[in-house]
């Protein structure tokens, strides 16, 4: 270590607001975004006018692509791209990683005199093979035919990353197995768009709405983090490896004085916040909305909402472009769900609607009362969707980090339930209670709301507790980790709401069979289907306070499901309910399933044992030689008769137990290895609940002595960086 902790300089702290690249002249946002993508004007001024339409009707209605003109947009886009000093080109994909992968080419090909010439062809844009074994497939395909190609993604648009020494482009792919099954969890996510997309048309279809060509599915994520100096991250082993701190005592103060929530955002943040926005606009991401969040140090960054697959793909971006501005102020981006225990972790709220191609979102209660039963109806959709597959929502934002975070009085408990609001509430419970006729001006008779009233859609007793909240005029889903893609959970969404649209237009369908379609008819048929499905998941239905014990004990009395950890609800995946639903729906296959149960509880696994490694390794060779060098000074005191009323046995036997503590440790690890001979490497399910049921006992046991430690050893002693520096230097 070159410096103790104290030595820090925190003027240093704030060069790099003088040193960050200001602004050099006004910002004009019209101009520089999306100034870094390939996208609709760029296209639009570089293509042949046929080619151009013909892409158009890909990326608006999702019409297949034609292959034929592959070679006339890819001469386009490396023309624009090398113009802006682009060398390199990659196809970006999102493998089951979680994150985003790349592999750069040159355009550069040898010609004939010795020389060379920047080569891009069709083929090159539409199709590359990656070598897909080293990422995890699951079992999806053995090494021996470890073949995968990623394909191009036209509704996505190429876009830029700059270096000061040379950029590359990025084009958006999916990454699939030679024999079609899904290695990413982009093609499962436009899967389901289109499974969206059938069933809800299928419901319009049967309002009678006849001019939609396109349904999809629309998100806005917002996304928390926490910024902190380099140099404390870079004093953090822990940090440095597992993202998040594995020891550290509570800070003097915290966020108990709720200063931190929209305060005002200091220089140097600020500073970072405005370069990673424009960089944002100019990569075509529209940003809107930055604060402080709750925790000390830790922020908020927001987009306007796109198209799922665009909001994915984005959403990525949005981490990228956080991380990768961060350092040049001298900072780190932290995305983990908990950073630090005791204040508040990280979440991404998910904004969720469904809007047509004729540009109506169908969460929107409308003006008439035929838009309003048709909202009504989609609105009970996405309520049976998370009352049915409770279960995947849980398994969609299930990971170690995010384990720390559900459940903990700052963000959803692991309950899914629903909050409507209490008008929306009212409205539905008379539909539940009422009975259903049609009246003769159109309107439902005994609903007691021929027309919806405005529903408000900043209501200000927002439930800030519920995991997934009706906000007006979409849902949010506010159990997402901070540091997930967004893609399978909207994956999820899509396929469950596609299920229960499916469900509710088959009712509608049979009741409306032998019947002379009339709007009469509809109504009636359209209010009995909602109050049979409102009856049968009303339980999902919540508007109070889900941190509370309360809450606990009534979602048990309700037969909702309570899934605490990772494994309790990845283990639910493959449940019959759940491969019928994703296969019904065309999305994932039972053995694209049971590649990512694997994958998931591998992961899990794997990241509980270095979190363990970890938390032994700081304890035996940081903590316990600090404690040590601290007994020594004291004994010295004692031994010179010095009587300063500290005490030696104290830290003694703190320094004991926290020994035997890490030697508790060892032994839950060391079991593993025991357990790997006796069953085999392929155990991985019992090695991932040994994990969780003994090896997190005793990394939190080791935890609580040592933190006890930080509090006795003298600050200039103790190794590492404390919450109270990490969290205050800004
Ligand atoms: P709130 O205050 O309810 O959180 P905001 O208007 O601030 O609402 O929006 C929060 C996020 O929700 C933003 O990212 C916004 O773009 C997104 N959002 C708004 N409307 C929709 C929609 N129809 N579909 C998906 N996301 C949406
Ligand atoms: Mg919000």
């Amino acid at each position: 270590m070159s410096k103790l902790i104290n030595d820090y300089n925190v003027k240093a702290a704030t060069k790099y607001v003088r040193n960050g690249r200001a602004p050099s002249a006004p910002l004009d946002v019209e101009s520089i975004f999306g100034e870094n993508t390939f996208g609709l004007e760029q296209m639009k001024s570089r293509l042949p006018k046929n080619v151009f339409r013909s892409l158009l009707a890909t990326i608006e209605r999702g019409e297949p692509i034609d292959m034929t003109i592959a070679d006339s947009v890819a001469m386009a886009m490396k023309e624009w791209a090398t113009e802006r000093g682009v060398s390199h080109f990659t196809h970006w994909f999102q493998p089951l990683t979680g994150s985003t992968a790349e592999k750069h080419d040159s355009f550069i090909t040898p010609n004939k005199g010795g020389g060379a010439v920047a080569e891009f062809s069709g083929k090159d844009l539409i199709q590359g093979e990656p070598d897909a074994s080293s990422f995890p497939s699951g079992g999806l395909r053995a090494t021996f035919e470890a073949r995968g190609y990623t394909a191009w993604d036209p509704t996505s648009p190429a876009f830029i990353i700059e270096n000061d020494k040379g950029s590359y482009l990025a084009i958006p792919t999916v990454f699939a197995s030679w024999t079609g099954e899904a290695l990413d969890y982009k093609l499962p996510l436009l899967r389901s768009i289109e499974a969206l997309d059938r069933a809800a048309r299928r419901v319009l279809d049967l309002f009678g709405v006849s001019d939609v060509r396109k349904v999809f599915s629309t998100v806005g994520a917002e996304q928390e983090y926490f910024l902190i100096d380099e140099e404390f991250f870079y004093r953090r082993p822990d940090l440095v490896t597992t993202g998040r701190t594995l020891v550290g005592a509570r800070p003097p103060k915290g966020q108990e004085l709720e200063d931190h929530y929209f305060g005002t955002i200091g220089d140097r943040v600020l500073s970072c916040m405005l370069e990673t926005e424009r960089e944002l606009y100019r990569l075509g991401v529209p940003v809107k909305t930055r604060h402080n969040e709750v925790a000390p140090s830790q922020y908020e960054i927001a987009p306007i909402f796109e198209k799922s697959n665009l909001a994915a793909d984005h959403q990525q971006l949005i981490m990228l472009v956080l991380q990768r501005t961060a350092r040049k102020y001298g900072m780190v981006c932290l995305l983990h769900e908990k950073p630090f225990a005791g204040v508040n972790g990280s979440g991404k709220h998910n904004n969720w609607s469904m809007s047509t191609d004729t540009g109506v979102n169908l969460l929107d209660p409308g003006h008439s009362p035929h838009e309003n039963l048709q909202f009504l109806l989609f609105c009970t959709a996405v309520i049976r969707a998370v009352f049915k597959h409770q279960d995947l929502l849980r398994t969609a934002v299930a990971s170690a980090g995010n384990d720390h975070r559900l459940g903990a009085n700052e963000a959803p408990p692991a309950i899914m339930s629903v909050f409507l609001g209490e008008q929306l509430r009212d409205i539905f419970e008379q539909i539940e209670e009422g009975s259903v006729k049609s009246s003769k001006n159109g309107g439902l008779l005994g609903l007691g709301c021929p027309v919806l009233p405005e529903l408000p859609r900043h209501a200000g007793d927002r439930n800030r507790t519920s995991p997934f909240a009706f906000t007006g005029n979409k849902f949010e889903f506010r159990a997402v980790g901070s540091q997930q893609s967004i893609s399978f959970p909207n994956t999820v969404l899509n396929v469950a709401v596609a299920d229960a649209l499916n469900e509710l237009a088959d009712a509608l369908e049979a009741r409306l069979k032998n019947k002379r379609r009339s709007k009469k008819s509809l109504e009636t048929a359209v209010g009995e289907v909602i109050q049979e499905s409102i009856r049968e998941t009303k339980p999902i239905l919540f508007e109070g306070d889900n941190y509370s014990k309360e809450w606990h004990e009534e979602a048990e009395k309700r037969g909702l499901l309570n899934l605490p950890t990772t494994l309790d609800a990845i283990e639910r995946l493959l449940d019959e309910k759940n491969v019928r639903s994703f296969e019904k729906e065309a999305v994932l296959s039972r053995r694209e399933l049971e590649s990512r149960f694997e994958i998931w509880v591998e992961q899990y696994f794997k990241t509980i044992n270095i979190e363990a490694e970890m938390t032994e390794t700081i304890a035996r060779t940081m903590i316990l030689p600090a404690a040590v060098k601290y007994l020594h000074d004291l004994a010295a005191t004692v031994e010179r008769g010095d009587d300063i009323g500290l005490s030696f046995d104290g830290v003694r036997e703190t320094a004991q137990e926290v020994n035997v503590l890490i030697n508790d440790l060892r032994a839950a690890v060391d079991e593993l290895v025991r357990q790997n001979k006796e069953l085999g490497g392929d155990a991985i399910h019992d090695k991932a609940r040994h994990m969780r049921d003994n090896v997190i006992p005793a990394m939190n046991a080791v935890r609580r002595v040592a933190d006890r430690l930080e509090r006795a050893v003298p600050a200039d002693l103790w190794p590492l960086p404390t919450y109270r520096e990490i969290l205050f230097v800004k």
